[in-house]
């Protein structure tokens, strides 16, 4: 799938390919919760480059084009 993100489509900053998989994380983790961030359990969501494998992270999650 191609993801487009505040009306830019998103590339791969490794290998410029424009098809990923989305995923998503949780992003707790002790640093997080100990400052109080209030994303610390949030889920980010993750495009992993269909080419390259390379992972980009995403606090919203990115709209499919
Ligand atoms: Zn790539």
């Amino acid at each position: 799938m191609r993801y487009q993100m505040g009306g830019v489509r998103l590339t791969c900053p490794c290998c410029q390919n424009d098809t990923f998989n989305k995923d998503y994380r949780q992003l707790n983790s002790r640093g997080a919760t100990f400052f109080g961030l209030d994303w610390a359990n949030k889920e980010a969501a993750i495009l992993i480059c269909k080419r390259c494998s390379y992972i980009s992270w995403f606090m919203e999650d990115p709209s499919e084009v």
